[in-house]
């Protein structure tokens, strides 16, 4: 039987390209996607064929949808050999904060606490799986990371400690820090949450589970429909400025490569590893594995972090 690989955002961007690239290797992908139209028409236009895909709805900004999804899974009577949390929204333009329908800043609980419930939960599913090779992926980024070039940019990501998940995450509280409200630095704590979320999941279920969990930084993806939220000049001159000047540019079509890749092929089989291309693209460029940013790397905040989460996604 194939594989099934779940991969949420495949609607657009490298999680379309990567539910391609999976697809071409020959598993099934659950495209999980809040716009199940936009989705199809990406897959049609993409050609991915029908009978290698599945489409399923998920909010990830809402964590009820999340819970509504895993039994759409189930229902399914697939195994789950593979996961992808890809999904992720970037507003650098918003003024005030946004909010899941439980009240918690929604670029946070889109792109951790979503997923955050969504791998604690389907782990069960993963354990059920009888194949010997499982994985969960998670999508980093250089930005989260202020020891390298790209993530020097402020505003820097801070968790601080940790002190508005501790308060509940609802109004009149923003930012996992407490503090003011800044959208281009919750997008950047965000995914310190899922560098840490993807090392505890290995410090605390590898070697119970043999699930391997991983994290990559696929490269700049510059058109992205990610920057859809900023400045249309900012739009037209990032590619190029990635493209000629950073030279960090990689296409969507690379970046869905290296995530498939991630997922499926055996030299990225190494629990608790986050892999990166650089960030000068080369062709030919190899990965290895790159030390995450002290935050991220933090256990002390990673205990912290995933205690909190826990309790804001009712798991605890
Ligand atoms: P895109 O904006 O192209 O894709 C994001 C995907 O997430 C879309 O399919 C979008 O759906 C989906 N999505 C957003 N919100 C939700 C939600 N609430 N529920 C379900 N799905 C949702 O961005 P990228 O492809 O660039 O980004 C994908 C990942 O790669 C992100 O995790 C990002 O952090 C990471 N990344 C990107 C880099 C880049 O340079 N682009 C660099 C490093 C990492 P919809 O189509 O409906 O909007």
């Amino acid at each position: 039987q194939k594989s099934t690989v779940i991969v949420t955002g495949a609607s657009s961007g490298v999680g379309l390209y990567a539910a391609k690239a999976l697809a071409d290797r020959g598993a099934h992908v659950i495209m999980a996607c809040r716009n199940l139209e936009k989705a199809e028409a990406a897959a049609q236009e993409l050609g991915i064929p029908e009978d290698s895909r599945t489409m399923l709805h998920i909010d990830l900004g809402s964590l009820e949808s999340v819970r509504r999804f895993i039994n759409s899974f189930r229902a399914t009577g697939r195994t789950l050999e593979g996961l992808v949390c890809n999904a992720a929204i970037y507003m650098p333009l918003i003024k005030e904060p946004l909010r899941s329908p439980e009240g918690y800043e929604l670029t946070m609980t889109t792109n951790h606490l979503g997923h955050f419930l969504l791998c604690n939960v389907m782990m069960e599913d993963m354990k059920r799986s009888l194949a010997e090779d499982k994985r969960m992926v998670i999508l980093g980024t250089v930005t989260h990371n202020p020891d390298e070039l790209g993530g020097k940019i402020p505003p820097r990501p801070d968790l601080g400690d940790l002190e508005g998940f501790a308060k509940g995450f609802r109004e009149p509280v923003s930012m996992i820090d407490g503090k003011k409200f800044e959208p281009v630095k919750a997008y950047k704590d965000s995914k310190v949450c899922n560098v840490l979320t993807m090392r505890e999941l290995h410090r605390r279920y590898h070697e119970e589970t043999g699930i391997t969990f991983t994290s990559l930084y696929p490269g700049c993806v510059a058109d992205t429909p990610l920057f859809r939220n900023h400045y249309p000049l900012f739009q037209k001159i990032f590619p190029i400025f990635q493209k000629y000047i950073t030279k960090g540019y990689v296409s969507q079509e690379l970046a869905g490569e290296r995530v498939a890749a991630v997922v499926l092929d055996e030299e990225y089989r190494q629990s608790g590893a986050y892999w990166s291309w650089g960030n000068r693209q080369k062709k030919g460029r190899q990965s290895f594995v790159q030390r995450v940013s002290p935050q991220a790397r933090d256990e002390e905040r990673a205990e912290k972090m995933w205690n909190l989460s826990l309790k804001l996604v009712e798991l605890a």
